[in-house]
């Protein structure tokens, strides 16, 4: 057997693993990555890039068509337009291959020595890895598991045939006549949105009594009107059973005991993520966890000395960004410098339609904290920019302490304010006061007017409202 050593081993190349691998290499540490599939993990190859595409592409035709029917305001008309999914996924995959490449090359740049194939733990600092050519033997002085997470499959529906993960979902090369959608979650109603807008018929079952639960209902109400608008039926308080004998239905369950049957040549399954925590050896090496997940300090380390856990196997919320956070900050650590985990400025976008942005504390959340709080709220229906952009739906919501106006959180709901997140984490990140969003000169016309609008309104200080 082939045998290396380094001083850092990264297990798992997605968001987390590698950024923590690149900024290790550029700080000097002699790093070594293995991956068992393709650099970039869930994110780049089945998760938020190839989603993004997919919903771009749904949002463009979706537009056409309503051209097409002759029912735009602007004038615009167009003859019967026509979508070849199998295309749409070979330009999703192109730029899925741009970026993974350009992970690798990031890595090789930075001095970062990359092993193909799956690590199996021998023991918290050796892995055995199983490469194409033979097993290879790594020991390293420090650890870093980054192996993300795999979608949950119901028993009583497991994948395969015509029932699919995300994953399956983003690579269809046709449009499923009728979609039914497990969950209603953000995943779900990202995708379920898409293919609605690519002409399939959707339902979108879920147990809760309403969707996005960990989101507050003013978020989600201009989405559960979309999703009506679309034609999307949402069955909340309702429980997937079993396919029909024949294979053409989902029956579900209604709260009140009766049976449903949902036609449909699809059931896309996406009722939550788990860590890949099994099958691998980290059963051996016996760390402290939280539920499924591996325990985890505001450093990032597990409860063995020089092994770091980052990314979703370390639990919500299960994001890229916080992954990628968290790499960085294990590099950093390794290398010798004082750093340390602070979550309260992570953002959470669901790109559904209209997206929905939260930074920090919701007014509840807020409230336990504070006590007294100052929220101000303004709404795109007064905003220059969004009528122009024929969206007027949503708004943005400032949540501040009451006593020193500190802001505590941020969230809006509208089309494209996920581009407004930077904004909202950066106000939190930087202890930012409402006076100081409130006094911030926004370029006009644009929506992040909104936000300077909602921070003057939290001090009774509105101006075009
Ligand atoms: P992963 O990205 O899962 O990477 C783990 C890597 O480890 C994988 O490449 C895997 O092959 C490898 N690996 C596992 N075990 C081993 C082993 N034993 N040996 C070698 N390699 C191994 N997040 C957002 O922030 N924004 C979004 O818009 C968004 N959209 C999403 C849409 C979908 C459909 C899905 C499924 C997820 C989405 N996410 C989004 C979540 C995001 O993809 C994850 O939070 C993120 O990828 C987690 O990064 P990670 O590095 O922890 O793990």
């Amino acid at each position: 057997m082939k045998e290396m050593t380094c001083k850092l081993l990264v297990i798992g190349a997605g968001p987390g693993g590698y950024v923590c691998a690149i900024r290790a290499g550029q700080l000097g540490i002699d790093t070594v990555i293995v991956e068992k599939a393709r650099p970039g993990g869930t994110c780049l190859n089945v998760g938020c890039i190839p989603s993004k595409a997919l919903i771009h592409a749904a949002d463009e035709f979706h537009k056409i068509v309503g051209m097409a029917g002759g029912k735009d305001p602007l004038g615009i008309s167009l003859a019967k337009p026509a979508i070849d999914l199998k295309q749409t996924v070979g330009w999703k995959d192109g730029i899925v291959g741009r970026l993974t490449t350009g992970v690798a090359r990031l890595m090789k740049k930075a001095g970062v020595k990359s092993v193909h194939g799956t690590a199996l733990f021998r023991d918290g600092k050796t892995v055995v890895v199983e490469t194409e050519t033979g097993e290879q033997l790594i020991r390293a002085e420090q650890v870093v598991i980054a192996t993300g997470s795999t979608p949950v499959e119901l028993p009583f529906l497991p994948f395969g045939g015509l029932v699919m993960s995300s994953t399956e979902a983003l690579a269809l090369e046709t449009v499923p006549k009728g979609l039914a959608v497990i969950g209603g979650g953000y995943i779900g109603l990202e995708l379920g949105t898409a293919f609605a807008k690519l002409g399939s018929r959707v339902t979108v079952v879920e147990a809760a009594s309403r969707i996005l639960p960990n989101w507050d209902a003013d978020l989600t109400r201009p989405v559960m009107k979309r999703l009506d608008g679309l034609g999307i039926a949402v069955l909340t308080e309702t429980k997937a059973r079993r396919m029909t004998s024949e294979g053409d239905a989902l029956l579900v369950e209604r709260a009140d005991g009766s049976e449903e049957r949902i036609a449909c040549d699809k059931v896309l399954v996406t009722v939550g993520r788990k860590p890949l925590v099994e099958g691998w050896g980290l059963e051996e090496i016996d760390l402290d966890r939280d539920g499924p997940f591996i325990r985890i300090d505001e450093q990032c380390r597990t409860s063995m000395r020089g092994v770091f856990a980052i990314g979703d196997v370390t639990g919500e919320p299960m994001l890229a960004h916080r992954a990628m956070a968290q790499g960085e900050m294990v590099a950093e650590i390794v290398a010798g410098h004082r750093r340390s985990w602070d979550k309260r400025a992570i953002p959470a976008v669901c790109f559904t339609d209209p997206e929905i942005v939260s930074v920090g504390l919701s007014p509840d959340e807020a409230r336990a904290v504070a006590g007294e709080i100052k929220l101000g709220q303004f709404p795109f229906v007064a905003n220059g920019r969004a009528m122009t952009l024929q969206s007027e739906e949503g708004f943005v919501r400032v949540v501040a302490r009451a006593d020193n106006h500190l802001v505590l959180g941020i969230q809006a709901v509208g089309a494209g304010v996920s581009e407004l997140s930077a904004a909202f984490g950066l106000a939190i990140e930087m202890g930012a006061r409402l006076e100081d969003i409130a006094g911030t000169i926004h370029a006009h016309p644009t929506l992040g007017e909104a936000s300077q609008e909602a921070a003057l309104k939290a001090l009774g200080q509105a101006l075009h409202i």
